[in-house]
């Protein structure tokens, strides 16, 4: 029997895989900013430093189960893991949704994933951890030929989004005396353009600053103090591009008359 991309027992899977993808997503969330290894140990309890057992280490499941505790001590698990677990699982059927059962869908799925991490990392270090934005920007260049994006369109666009950002960061640097940018925003920005060509990663640059702005605005407002994790607001505008971007050009071009 073979099932194609619509059958549910599909969705079932790909659901449930990319949910086992955020439960190792956790895992690199913690560790990678901290040094640590990603393989061992095995996950423990913060509170009791029991190992989790696998039984209560099922994505989604295990948390609702225990009720968010740890079962032998009673602490509490943060809400972030099992909110990460379900929202790469729905990244997973949304890859799917969007791309079908193909390459293009697998290769946005796990760069997105990363992309989840980094805007988790960097909002709570203010670091983008060159093993990601280095890791993904050789990645996007490596997987472009089957892409639909083709090897020199993905070498322009990783130039074009990390050579914008370098750009900016140098004369805020002249103009202001302080750096406004730093250095993995600039490499992540080239992983992004390397996965989704020049244009759509200037539209990324664009919406990540208009949302880190509005962020900084309401901030600012609030009278804290406005530093901004700019990886954050790129990351997540890399999301409404991959999935929207092409429409929001379309709709562009329609919308300033060009096909008059
Ligand atoms: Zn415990």
């Amino acid at each position: 029997m073979i099932l194609d991309a619509s059958h549910p027992l599909i969705w079932a899977y790909v659901g449930v895989v990319g949910a086992c993808v955020g439960s190792f997503l956790n895992v690199v969330i913690h560790r990678l900013p901290r040094g640590e290894s990603l393989m061992f140990p095995a996950s423990a309890c913060p509170g009791c430093q029991k190992k989790i057992a696998p039984y209560d280490n099922v994505p989604i499941v295990s948390w609702l189960l225990l009720r968010g505790r740890c079962r032998r001590c009673q602490t509490a698990i943060a809400p972030r893991y099992v909110l990460v677990e379900l929202a790469t699982g729905l990244l997973a059927l949304a890859c799917l949704w969007r791309f079908g059962l193909t390459l293009p869908a697998l290769a946005f799925f796990v760069f997105l994933s990363a992309m989840l991490a980094v805007a988790l990392i960097d909002w709570e270090h203010m670091i983008i951890p060159d093993a990601i934005s280095l890791g993904f920007l050789a990645i996007g260049v490596a997987v472009s030929p089957w892409m639909g994006l083709g090897l020199v369109r993905s070498l322009i666009g990783a130039v074009a989004a990390g050579g914008l950002l370098l750009v900016v960061a140098v004369l805020w640097k002249k103009l202001r005396g302080i750096d406004g940018m730093g250095g993995g925003d600039i490499k992540l920005m080239g992983a992004v353009g390397a996965f989704v060509g020049a244009v759509p990663a200037l539209l990324v640059i664009f919406f990540g600053a208009m949302l880190g702005a509005f962020f900084g605005a309401v901030v600012l407002r609030r009278g804290g103090q406005a530093r901004i994790a700019f990886g954050t607001f790129l990351s997540a505008a890399t999301f409404v591009v991959v999935f929207f971007g092409n429409d929001l050009i379309a709709w562009y071009l329609r919308t300033a008359g060009l096909n008059h």
